[in-house]
Order: structure tokens, then C-alpha cells, then sequence
């Protein structure tokens, strides 16, 4: 059995959160240290450590993550500016090894710059 993540302890109920979608595949729920004025996280169900162990069988639930993420943005009201991001690897700055999309708007961003 895969063993259990800070998400997956969430995801069960067993953490709190403030969860602000959920569904049969997914939830998202608000980062608890915002980096932006919005912060969300989509967290699959299913205990994927990072993006690039993602397999093919996967591919269903990647896509149904990507609009899931969308909702959560329109939902949110951030809808005509936001900016998803995926960390794969602690050198990427990755610290929950359960596969997360970060949602981040609510402020203006600078066309160029992949900063926040
Ligand atoms: P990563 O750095 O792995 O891409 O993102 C992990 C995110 O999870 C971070 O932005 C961090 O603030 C958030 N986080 C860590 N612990 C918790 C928690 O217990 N609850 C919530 N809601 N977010 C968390």
C-alpha cells in the first residue's frame, strides 16, 4: 500500500483543512502559508509522490485535475488571471510528496517574470 501523506491525511479527514472543492478524483483546499492574495492546492485521491510518476493509466485523472483546477479558479473569482504551478522534486522547491497543482492569483502579475 502506498504509504499515507500530509495529503492523503487531509484528504481522510484526519488533518484539517479548509476545503474548498471536492469531488470523486480530487479536492483543493487553501494553502496554509498563502503565497499570493488566492492560494489553493488540487490534490488528487490517489497518492502520486510527483508529477513525473505519473504513468499512463493516469492520464484520465492529470486532465480531470487541470479543469478541476479551473472551477476552483472561476469559484475562487480569480478566473481571467491565475497561474498553476506543479513542483516536481525538493530541488523544485517540493515539500508534500503527494502530487499538488497550485492555484495562485489575486494580485497582478508581471507578464514576464514566472515569479509571484
Ligand atoms: P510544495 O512545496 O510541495 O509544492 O507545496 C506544498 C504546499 O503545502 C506549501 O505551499 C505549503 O504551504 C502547503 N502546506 C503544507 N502543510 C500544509 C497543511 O498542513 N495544510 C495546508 N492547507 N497546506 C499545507
Amino acid at each position: 500500500m502506498t504509504e499515507e501523506t500530509l495529503f492523503s491525511k487531509i484528504i481522510n479527514g484526519e488533518i484539517p483543512a479548509d476545503i474548498v472543492y471536492e469531488d470523486e478524483y480530487c479536492i483543493a483546499i487553501k494553502d496554509i502559508a498563502p503565497k499570493a492574495p488566492v492560494h489553493l492546492l488540487v490534490i488528487p485521491r490517489k497518492i502520486i509522490p510527483r508529477i513525473i510518476d505519473a504513468e499512463a493509466d493516469d492520464q484520465a485523472l492529470l486532465g480531470h485535475l487541470m479543469l478541476a483546477a479551473g472551477k476552483v479558479a472561476e469559484q475562487a473569482g480569480i478566473a481571467d488571471a491565475f497561474r498553476l504551478i506543479v513542483n516536481n522534486g525538493a530541488g523544485a522547491g517540493q515539500t508534500v510528496f503527494h502530487l499538488h497543482i497550485h492555484i495562485l492569483g489575486g494580485k497582478g502579475f508581471s507578464e514576464s517574470s514566472l515569479g509571484f
